[in-house]
């Protein structure tokens, strides 16, 4: 049996709901507000396009936080190897390169990847509704949308809907996270928007603003409570940003409810153990100046003298025990995240607790969810898309399943 199923929002976790419906030979339609789909996978693309990870989904799971054991669900229905797979069943081979980040073959270009992915919809049947925004809910079953080009309002009666709006960053690629009005009209109360993946506000001198500008710190580690991330912080004018930064956004959150500046804490040799750090700076320095010696002992170049004397009072730099210390915890005062606008990913969204086990709303039987509208994140490193491919899949199994218990 055939059924009309409507997925509303084409991002990459409505664009594979739809393919997999498809595939199991139903009739789907993609309701996308934008006047194209997947603006924001093509934004993804311009960074580098890191579709996935190589890491074994034990390790893998862990990055999805206290949402992990339904991760653990939805990476084994759809994982990491299986969205590779896709990825080469559209033409486009992935390489493994540094931390296990999976990406398009040198030469292959998002949009690419793109075309050839609407190819395979259009091939399935799937119809694409581009410029139709999705208002709210009508009735029990009913949708109400509005084709943007003509201003008219109307009705659809699927036999079921897969919602896969997105966050509520980079508003210009259609994630505007408008649509929990009417998930709140439903009795559904998303949890506040929040930015992940994103950089750090510092107050730094107009000195150092001036001097440093933008600079890289290479190999350093970066801690904030009990969680340390090794990378490569980037300073800029407005404070930090980076791999490191991103990743510890959780923590940063948390820290920064409870005060402000919240401590970040930053190793610029996590290499060098306490003693060798000691020995190092235990050299005698001559008449050096602080710039030349640790240029000298421990390559630590512009802009780290700047840096510290621009975080740390003169005595954190006057003894080799002190330096020591100081190399080692340089506190970087963070007094906010950058806004939800700039974030790589969106905290908060549907709470887990709304849905059930195969992703449909509690509260309106026959309507799925899928994608970063759900209350979860994961750092940068491919765990984001492929954190939306697996819910995709997911949800898509559950309305199967649902379609199979109705009829
Ligand atoms: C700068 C940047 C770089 C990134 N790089 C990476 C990366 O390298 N690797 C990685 O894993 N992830 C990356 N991400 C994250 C990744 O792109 C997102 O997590 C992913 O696109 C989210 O997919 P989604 O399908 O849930 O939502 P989205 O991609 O946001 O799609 C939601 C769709 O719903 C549509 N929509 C919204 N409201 C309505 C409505 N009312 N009616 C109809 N349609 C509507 C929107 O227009 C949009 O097309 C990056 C993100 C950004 C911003």
């Amino acid at each position: 049996m055939s059924f009309s199923i409507a997925v509303v929002g084409g991002g990459p976790a409505g664009l594979l709901a739809a393919q997999r419906l498809a595939e199991a030979g139903h009739r789907v339609t993609v309701y996308e507000a934008q006047a194209t789909v997947g603006r924001k996978f093509l934004v993804a693309g311009h960074g580098g396009f890191n579709l996935t990870n190589a890491e074994p989904l034990a390790t893998f799971e862990a990055h999805y936080g206290a949402t992990q054991p339904r991760f653990a669900t939805y990476l084994s229905h759809f994982s990491p190897a299986d969205l590779r797979q896709w990825a080469t069943n559209l033409g486009i081979p992935t390489f493994v390169g540094t931390s296990g980040r999976v990406f398009p073959l040198a030469g292959y270009k998002p949009a690419q990847l793109l075309r050839a992915w609407l190819g395979r919809l259009q091939e399935l049947g799937v119809e694409l509704k581009t410029r139709h925004r999705w208002l709210g809910f009508a009735g029990a079953n009913g949708l109400r949308l509005r084709d943007e080009s003509t201003g008219q309002e109307f009705e659809i009666q699927p036999d079921a809907t897969l919602l896969a709006l997105g966050g509520a960053s980079w508003r210009k690629t259609g994630s505007d996270g408008q649509w929990t009005t009417a998930l709140a009209n439903i009795g559904v109360t998303p949890t506040a928007f929040a930015p992940s993946n994103c950089g750090a506000e510092i107050q730094w001198s107009a000195f150092f603003r001036e001097k440093v500008g933008r600079a890289p710190l290479k190999n350093i580690a970066l801690r904030c409570g009990d969680q340390q991330v090794r990378g490569e912080l980037l300073l800029t004018d407005y404070g930090v940003e980076g791999t490191p930064v991103y990743a510890l956004t959780p923590a940063l959150r948390t820290a920064l409810a409870h005060n402000t500046p919240a401590p970040l804490l930053l190793d610029l040799k996590p290499d060098l153990s306490d003693a060798q750090l000691l020995q190092k700076l235990g050299q005698p320095r001559g008449g050096k100046s602080l710039a030349a010696f640790l240029t000298k002992t421990l390559h630590l170049g512009p802009p780290v003298p700047t840096l510290l004397r621009e975080v740390a009072p003169p005595e954190a730099t006057a003894t080799p025990e002190a330096l020591a210390r100081l190399l080692r915890h340089v506190p970087l005062p963070v007094t906010r995240l950058r806004p939800l606008d700039e974030a790589i990913s969106t905290a908060g969204g549907i709470p887990f607790a709304e849905v059930d086990d195969h992703l449909m709303l509690r509260r309106r039987p026959g309507t799925f969810v899928a994608g970063e509208m759900l209350d979860w994140e994961a750092p940068t490193g491919g765990y984001l898309l492929q954190g939306c491919f697996s819910t995709g899949a997911w949800a898509a199994r559950g309305v199967l399943g649902w379609l199979e218990a109705q009829n």
